[in-house]
């Protein structure tokens, strides 16, 4: 028998919330988290509801505080390694050397952000840089915006930042050539299109003050919109997971992924990524797979009782 009903892996608001629902479903969980959440370099979280402008490390800190009821619920700050199939379960090993079994896993690891190779680029990302202006764009509006476009499709995404300050200047940082009926509509919703490479981004007091291109040239700016390509933990990899065609874990309604018995939620599915959305996500993919398990159950004992094999029933995670 697993030591755990289910191994939760990232500590975010999709692990926790997926904790709090498998800890009121009465199962054993285990919720291992390595530490390095998405929003690590963010000020303050936004738009979730009785929560905005919160601190991230808070919104962790309370939701872990109010796990602490549920005594069947073990949250440890370790990084799970690497997992195998073991009796029908899963054997996974965690940071500290020991391993644990359970009979689920449910992933809620985030992705990695790959930061750009701009200096500047790294330290200004959180304080200066945004991916999502519903996140950040309301505290810095009307302010002067850069938005970095990695691809001609990006430059659809002006007229939406222009949204929250009509100072924009979109920097291609010549990564592409820019279509002609883009350089029009850009022309004629007055957004200033710059395309020579940047050579460095500068800060004053921890926040963007400059753009600087590759001839010295030097923009004030203060804030920037971007989105640098992202990345899977190493894990799904390990996991051999299947991934969708632009790199997130491939998953059903409520979380089923390609390989039996494990679930995904949060950022690692999805490039439409917020912190309630997560929370969402890892709340029915908890439910559900405490459903699954509680008929799994069921149907054991019915064999016991019967000595004949469960009535077969609708599918579940
Ligand atoms: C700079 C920035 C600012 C943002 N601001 C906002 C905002 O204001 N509002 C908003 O709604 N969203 C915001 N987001 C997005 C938000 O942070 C994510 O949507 C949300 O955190 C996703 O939750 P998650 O649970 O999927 O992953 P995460 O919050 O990233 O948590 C994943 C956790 O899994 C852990 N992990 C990974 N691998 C392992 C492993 N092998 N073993 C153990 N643990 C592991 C990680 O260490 C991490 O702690 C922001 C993102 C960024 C980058």
């Amino acid at each position: 028998m697993a030591a755990y009903d289910v191994v939760i892996v990232g500590g975010g608001p999709g692990g926790l919330n997926a904790a709090l629902y498998l800890g009121r479903g009465r199962k054993k969980v285990l919720l291992c988290d390595a530490g390095t959440p998405r929003n690590a370099a963010a000020e303050h979280m936004h738009g979730f509801g009785s929560r905005d402008g919160i601190p991230p490390p808070e919104f962790r800190r309370i939701s872990r505080e109010q796990l602490k009821a549920y005594p069947n619920v073990e949250v440890r700050d370790t990084r799970v390694g690497s997992v195998e199939k073991h009796e029908g379960g899963f054997r996974v090993a965690l940071g500290d050397g020991t391993s644990v079994e359970a009979r689920r896993l449910l992933l809620a690891m985030g992705v990695v952000d790959v930061m750009m190779d701009i200096p500047g680029y790294k330290e200004l990302w959180g304080p200066s840089i945004f991916q999502c202006p519903y996140c950040h764009g309301w505290e810095v509006q009307d302010q002067p915006f850069a938005m970095l476009a990695k691809n001609p499709q990006y430059l659809d995404g002006a007229p939406i930042i222009q949204n929250w300050s009509k100072d924009l200047i979109v920097f291609t940082h010549g990564a592409f050539e820019v279509p002609p009926e883009q350089r029009e509509r850009l022309q004629a919703l007055g957004i200033p299109l710059e395309e020579r490479k940047l050579r460095a981004l500068h800060g004053r007091d921890g926040r963007l003050a400059e753009v600087e291109l590759e001839d010295g040239t030097r923009i004030a700016r203060s804030v920037m919109f971007s989105a640098p390509p992202q990345k899977q933990h190493e894990l799904v990899t390990r996991l051999g997971l299947e991934l969708d065609d632009l790199g997130y874990v491939k998953v059903g309604p409520t979380g089923e992924t390609s390989v039996p018995g494990v679930v995904a939620v949060g950022d690692m599915t999805t490039p439409m990524q917020a912190a309630i959305a997560a929370a969402s996500a890892g709340t029915i993919a908890a439910a559900m797979m405490n459903h699954a398990l509680i008929l799994e159950d069921a149907d054991r004992r019915y064999t016991q009782v019967t000595g004949k094999p469960a009535p077969s029933r609708q599918k579940a995670h």
